[in-house]
C-alpha cells in the first residue's frame, strides 16, 4: 500500500467528471435524495463488515453495535453522515470515490441528451451514490478507517467536485466512514433535524441498522429515526406500497418505481424468504454480459453477498431483490452456492414465482406488462431456449407484433392468435422480417391478408430461435410463409408445384436459364396478389434474416440460393411471357428476382448492374 503523510491532489477519472457534471444538473430537482445515497451506502459498510466479522470476530473489537449516526450543524452548515461499518483503506478510497468501476460507463455518459427530465431518468437507474453530495455541497470531506487496520492507517479525502480530490493519511480512534457535507448557499435546510428525520423516514426506514440524529457535538443518547427492521422480515401487510418502492430503490440503485413485486416467506423443508421486483426501466448495462446481476443474498439477515446470480435463470437477469434464507450456512462462497443441492430448488421456486408475477402483471395492469415487454421482452425470450421446463408458462408470457394491428407494437398473445384463428386453419403463421415496416410491406403476405388470416411478425433476431424451440402452442405448428412449402387452409393442397407450374413451364424455364446462378428454382406463387414475384426457401434451409446475422457476426454459412416465385396474373409477369426480345427479357428477369430480393430485406450482390438495368429501362420508357 502506498503510504504518504501529506495530502496528495490526484484527478478524478475523466467519466467521473462528466458524471459530476451532469448529475448536478439533471438531478437538482431531485436533491434530496443523496442523503438516501448516504445512508444505503453506510448500510452497505455495516453489512460488509457483519460479513467478514463471521470469519474474524476481532474486526468488531469493542465497538459491535453497528449503526448509522447523522449529525447537523446549522452555524457550520454541515451535515454528516457516520458509520461504523467496513471503512475503506486508502487504495480503496481512491478507487471508490475518483473512477466508476461499471463498464460502459462512458457510453452510458454519451446517451445524455440535455433534456433535464430525461437525462434524470437516465442518470437515476446508472445508480449516483456518492457523488450525489455534490448537488447540495460544494465540499465534501470523507474520514475512513477500515475495520482491521491501525488508527495511524485512517484516510481523509476531500474534494469541492470539480476535478480534483486530496487525499491524506489520518489518524482516526473509530472505525468505520464519516462523510461530511458542507452545504451550498441555499440548501442548508438539510442541516435542519426535522427535515434529516423526514427524510429518513420517507427513504430510509427499513434500512436494518438504527438510524440516529443528532446536532453536531450532542450526547450519544439520541432516538432512533427509523424502524430499523430489514423490510423483507415484516410480514405483506405490515408493509405499505410506499416501503416496498423505496426498499426497491435501495436495493436497484434504480430511481423509477418498480412495476410490481412479489415477497413470500416460504416454510417448511427449505426456510427462505424472497422479495423479487420488476424493474420499469432497462438497465444501461442489460446487453453486457459481465454486468453484475441477480439477487442480494442474505443468511439469517446476514448480508452475504451482492449479485448473487445463482437464484435465477439468465434469462430473468432484470429480476432485483433480496433472499435471505435461514438453513444456508453463513461462510457459504459464491462457488459453493453454485454447487449447493438445496439451490436447485430454490431456484425453481423463484423462477416459477417470478413467471406467476409476470402472469398477474399482465391480467391486471396491461400497460404495466406492456412496458416490461417492451424493456425485457427480447431477454425473457432467452427463455424458450434456456428453461424448457417452463415452455408452455413462458409461451403464454410472449408478446408478438402482428398483421392484426397496424401500430408495429408487440401486443398480441398466443392465446389471441388462437381466438382468430380462420375455419380450417391449422397452423401459426409468421414471417421473419429485419424489422416491422419490411414485415409489414412484405409480398409474402398478401394472400394470407386476402383471405383474412393472421400473421404473427417477427423481428427480433431471437425470434427464429423462439418458433424453433416452441415448435408447437396448444397443439398448433408454427409455419414460416417465406418458405417454399406453403399450405394455407381452403386452398388446394400446397401452393407450388401444383398444375399451374406444369402450364407455365415454357415461361419458368426461360427465366430460370436467365437467372441459372442466381436462383434455384422458379416457381408460379399463389401467395401473391399484387407483387410480381418473391424469393422463398427451402424448407430446410436457414431463414435469410438468420443468414445474414450470422454473416454479420463473421461466421461463415454454406452458400444457398433462394426460390424466385412469380405472380403469373400480374401484368409485368404477362408482359415479360410476351417479350420477344431476349435481351429485355434477361433484364426483366433479374430486375425481378432483385425487386423480390430487395424487398425481403437482402442485399443485392451487384447493386451496380442492377442500377445499370434500371436505368436502362428507364430510358427505354422515355423513348417509346
Ligand atoms: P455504489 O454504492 O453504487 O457502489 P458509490 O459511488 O455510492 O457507488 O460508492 C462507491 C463505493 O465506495 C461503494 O461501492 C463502496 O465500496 C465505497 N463506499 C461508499 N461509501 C462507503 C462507506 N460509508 N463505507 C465504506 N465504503 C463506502
Amino acid at each position: 500500500m502506498t503510504k504518504s503523510k501529506g495530502p496528495e491532489t490526484l484527478g478524478f477519472q475523466t467519466e467521473v467528471r462528466q458524471l459530476l457534471k451532469l448529475m448536478i444538473h439533471s438531478l437538482y430537482s431531485n436533491k434530496e435524495i443523496f442523503l438516501r445515497e448516504l445512508i444505503s451506502n453506510a448500510s452497505d459498510a455495516a453489512d460488509r463488515l457483519r460479513f467478514e466479522a463471521i470469519e474474524s470476530p476481532e474486526l468488531l473489537g469493542d465497538d459491535p453495535d453497528l449503526g448509522i449516526r447523522i449529525e447537523y450543524s446549522g452555524d457550520d452548515k454541515t451535515i454528516t453522515v457516520m458509520d461504523n461499518g467496513i471503512g475503506m483503506s486508502r487504495d480503496e478510497l481512491i478507487d471508490n470515490l475518483g473512477t466508476i468501476a461499471r463498464s460502459g460507463t462512458a457510453d452510458f455518459l454519451q446517451h445524455m441528451t440535455g433534456d433535464e427530465q430525461k437525462d434524470a431518468q437516465l442518470i437515476g437507474q446508472f445508480g449516483v451514490g456518492f457523488y450525489s453530495s455534490f448537488i447540495v455541497a460544494d465540499r465534501v470531506i470523507v474520514e475512513t478507517r477500515r475495520a482491521g487496520l491501525k488508527d495511524g492507517e485512517a484516510v481523509r479525502w476531500e474534494s469541492d467536485g470539480q476535478g480534483e480530490f486530496t487525499i491524506e493519511t489520518i489518524e482516526r480512534s473509530e472505525r468505520g466512514t464519516r462523510v461530511t457535507l458542507h452545504l451550498k448557499e441555499g440548501e442548508t435546510e438539510f442541516a435542519e433535524a426535522f427535515r434529516i428525520e423526514s427524510l429518513i423516514r420517507k427513504y430510509s426506514d427499513h434500512i436494518g441498522f438504527p438510524v440516529t440524529v443528532a446536532a453536531a457535538g450532542a450526547s450519544d443518547d439520541d432516538k432512533v429515526v427509523n424502524s430499523a427492521t430489514a423490510l423483507w422480515t415484516r410480514s405483506r401487510s405490515d408493509v405499505s406500497d410506499d416501503e416496498y418502492k423505496e426498499f426497491y430503490k435501495q436495493v436497484s440503485h434504480d430511481f423509477s418505481d418498480p412495476l410490481c413485486w412479489s415477497h413470500n416467506h416460504v416454510e417448511g423443508k427449505r426456510d427462505y424468504t424472497s422479495l423479487l421486483y420488476i424493474p420499469s426501466t432497462q438497465p444501461f448495462d442489460l446487453w453486457n454480459r459481465e454486468a453484475p446481476r441477480g439477487l442480494k443474498f442474505y443468511v439469517k439477515r446476514v448480508f452475504i453477498m451482492d449479485d448473487a446470480e445463482q437464484f435465477l435463470p439468465l434469462y430473468l437477469r432484470f429480476v432485483k431483490g433480496v433472499i435471505d434464507s435461514s438453513d444456508l450456512p453463513l461462510n457459504i462462497s459464491r462457488e459453493m452456492l453454485q454447487q449447493n443441492a438445496e439451490l436447485t430448488a430454490m431456484r425453481s421456486a423463484l423462477t416459477r414465482r417470478t413467471l406467476d408475477m409476470l402472469k398477474k402483471l399482465a391480467k391486471k395492469e396491461s400497460a404495466d406488462y406492456a412496458a416490461f415487454w417492451e424493456n425485457f421482452g427480447t431477454v425473457f425470450k432467452e427463455g424458450l431456449v434456456e428453461d424448457h421446463s417452463n415452455k408452455d408458462k413462458i409461451a403464454k408470457l410472449l408478446r408478438f407484433a402482428s398483421t392484426q394491428d397496424s401500430s408495429g407494437k408487440q401486443t398480441q398473445t398466443l392465446d389471441d392468435y388462437l381466438s382468430r384463428m380462420t375455419d380450417g386453419q391449422e397452423k401459426i403463421y409468421y414471417l421473419l422480417a429485419d424489422n416491422y415496416a419490411t414485415a409489414a410491406a412484405s409480398p409474402h403476405l398478401e394472400q394470407l391478408r386476402d383471405k383474412g388470416i393472421e400473421v404473427l411478425l417477427l423481428t427480433d433476431p431471437i425470434d427464429s430461435w423462439v418458433v424453433e424451440h416452441l415448435m408447437e402452442f396448444d397443439g398448433k405448428a408454427f409455419a414460416d410463409i417465406a418458405r417454399e412449402q406453403l399450405s394455407l387452409p381452403d386452398s388446394d393442397g400446397e401452393i407450388t408445384r401444383d398444375a399451374s407450374n406444369e402450364e407455365h413451364k415454357p415461361l419458368l424455364k426461360k427465366i430460370k436459364k436467365v437467372l441459372k446462378d442466381r436462383v434455384e428454382a422458379v416457381n408460379v406463387s399463389r401467395r401473391l396478389v399484387d407483387s410480381p414475384a418473391c424469393v422463398v426457401s427451402a424448407a430446410d434451409e436457414l431463414a435469410p434474416q438468420i443468414r445474414r446475422m450470422l454473416e454479420a457476426s463473421g461466421q461463415s454459412v454454406p452458400a444457398t440460393k433462394p426460390i424466385l416465385e412469380i405472380n403469373i396474373g400480374h401484368p409485368l409477369v404477362e408482359r415479360l411471357s410476351g417479350e420477344k426480345d431476349d435481351t429485355r427479357f434477361n433484364e426483366v428477369s433479374n430486375i425481378l428476382l432483385d425487386h423480390a430480393l430487395l424487398a425481403e430485406g437482402s442485399q443485392l450482390e451487384n447493386p451496380a448492374a442492377y442500377v445499370r438495368r434500371m436505368n436502362q429501362l428507364l430510358l427505354e420508357i422515355g423513348s417509346d
